[in-house]
């Protein structure tokens, strides 16, 4: 892991839906006493507020608008809980249908303006693990260690149909597997700050790994020197 001085620890953790970050960067956040930052959470809640307030996503000026003026707070007295603009929206942009929908607007310029500067003034707070598409290479690019998390669409589709069944949400595995497919397929191909590994992450195959392997193989990350 690069030794920075002076700076607090930064892990920054990026990969393909479903492959297993936001539940692997809570824990390591948990185990390390750092701050988790979800930023997929944050385009989900842009998604939310432009299908409320009615707008077609494909208008990009309506959406950049949205996006300048929606306040969201990620809330780290209440781990995971996403407000967007005094509205509790933790469980609701977890849908599919704002899944579908979060990569349109996560393709525009001023909306990943607006929250990247939120993201770098989260982890101003103080040691943070941030998971998204973008964090290693845009975010957070002199971060201390930054993992590249993957797996098989095929498992990737399991976790994801896996944990809408738990939340009573009906779902086909076909049909997530499509969603997580076309939803990677946008997010590789964007002109701006694309889904793509780090020059110096590490990357992680965590296909038929447990939770517990995968943060145990990244806190190991984490204590190693010289890299
Ligand atoms: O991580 P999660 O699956 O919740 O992210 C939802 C979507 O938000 C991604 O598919 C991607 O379009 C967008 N995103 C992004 N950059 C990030 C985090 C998420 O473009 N740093």
């Amino acid at each position: 892991m690069k030794q920075k001085q002076q700076q607090a620890l930064q892990i920054a953790i990026d990969g393909p839906a479903g492959a297993g970050k936001s539940t692997v960067a809570k824990l390591v956040a948990e185990q390390l006493h750092l701050f988790y930052v979800d930023t997929g959470a944050m385009y989900r809640a842009i998604a939310y507020k432009a299908l409320k307030c009615k707008i077609d996503l494909a208008d990009e000026l309506n959406v950049s608008q949205i996006a300048k003026n929606v306040e969201v707070v990620l809330d780290h007295s209440e781990a995971g809980t996403v407000w967007c603009d005094g509205e509790n929206v933790t469980q609701v942009i977890r849908n599919p249908e704002i899944s579908r929908a979060v990569s349109t607007v996560a393709a525009y310029a001023e909306v990943r303006e607006r929250l990247v500067g939120l993201q770098r003034r989260e982890a101003e707070r103080g040691g943070v693990v941030m998971d998204g598409r973008d964090i290693g290479t845009h975010v957070l690019p002199e971060a201390s260690l930054k993992i590249f998390l993957t797996a098989t669409l095929q498992e990737r589709a399991k976790r994801r149909w896996r944990e809408l069944v738990k939340a009573g949400k009906n779902a086909i595995l076909e049909e997530v597997a499509k969603d997580i497919q076309e939803r990677d397929r946008q997010d590789t191909q964007r002109a701006v700050s694309p889904l793509e590994s780090a020059q110096d992450a590490i990357i992680l195959d965590t296909t038929g790994l447990s939770v517990e392997e995968i943060v145990g193989k990244i806190i190991a990350l984490t204590q190693e020197d010289g890299r």
